[in-house]
């Protein structure tokens, strides 16, 4: 078995790859790895998921927050215990398939996790909308996100699109700075697609924008035309026990029952005082 560990450049995650690397029955190589081990947060494993597709990737979270990562810091044994013993199973998560083109016939293509955006920051981005080949609108404003349900919880959430059940299969269009006026009119609202739409977004004329795929940028002259959709390829996250898309939820945003109760002493103590 070969493997190769993507960690955060922080003493508790370098001391975790260096424990697994002194425990685990494997060949440490970069060529083709079986597994990718990556400690740390999110963006670590976004990394992973980029730079060895085809792998089994394995997360350990170190940081703050960690949405994808199945593993905590205290769970090191049964990581181990899971490589060793072959005893993890697999999540498979679908990635958004991207083509990007621009008008020099020049394509790109990737695949995102969580979302890909397009953006034109300094100058208002025009484009064309059209879904499957059916028209829906003539934007203008800063640019889009589309993003997956697994993603819908990372830069989809801060624009105020919905946080979408794992369990769903679709990808979601929101909008970054749409203009409204008496002249402009957008849909405003964040559009949820079933899985089998493709998301098109036609250039009126070449422009310079941004295109990421998660943590990847691209910086596009002359630009095009953006095709988002799905083609069936996946990621494979190994896992022991699968969190709830609710605990997890609960766990990386909700505000706990304890801060209510000191809210309300502090909000009692104020009234006493200024009665
Ligand atoms: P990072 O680890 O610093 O990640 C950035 C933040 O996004 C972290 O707080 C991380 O926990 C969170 N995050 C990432 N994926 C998530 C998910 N699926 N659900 C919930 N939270 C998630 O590393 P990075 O390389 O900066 O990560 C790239 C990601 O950052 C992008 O894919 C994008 O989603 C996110 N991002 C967010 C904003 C924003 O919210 N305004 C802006 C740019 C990028």
């Amino acid at each position: 078995m070969k493997y190769i560990i993507i960690s955060r450049d922080d003493a508790k995650s370098k001391q975790i790859e260096n424990r697994i690397k002194s425990e685990i029955n494997g060949i440490y190589c970069d060529k083709n790895p079986d597994f990718v081990i990556a400690i740390g947060g999110d963006g670590t494993l976004l990394q992973a998921a980029h730079l060895y597709p085809n792998a089994t990737i394995f997360g350990i979270h170190t940081g703050h927050l960690g949405f994808y990562c199945n593993y905590m810091e205290d769970d090191l044994d049964l990581l181990l215990s899971d490589i060793n013993n072959n005893t993890f199973k697999i999540d498979e998560i679908e990635e958004l398939r991207c083509d990007i083109l621009d008008y020099n016939d020049k394509v790109i293509t990737n695949y995102a996790l969580n979302e890909v955006t397009i953006v034109a920051p300094t100058r208002t981005l025009r484009l064309d909308v059209e879904i499957s080949g059916e028209y829906l609108e003539f934007f203008r404003g800063t640019g889009f996100c589309i993003s997956t349900p697994t993603g819908s919880t990372a830069y989809n959430k801060s624009l105020d699109g919905s946080v979408i059940d794992l369990k769903l299969k679709c990808l979601q269009l929101t909008e970054i700075a749409g203009i409204n006026s008496n002249a402009y009119r957008t849909l405003s609202s964040p559009l949820v697609l079933a899985a089998d739409k493709k998301i098109t977004l036609n250039a009126i004329k070449p422009n310079d924008v941004f295109v990421t795929v998660d943590n990847l940028s691209y910086d596009i002259k002359d630009f095009k035309s953006l095709n988002v959709y799905y083609d069936g390829r996946k990621v494979k996250m190994a896992y022991h026990n699968l969190e709830s898309f609710l605990k997890r939820i609960n766990r990386t945003f909700s505000i706990s029952k304890e801060w209510f109760l000191w809210r309300e002493i502090f909000l009692l103590n104020c009234f006493y005082y200024y009665f």
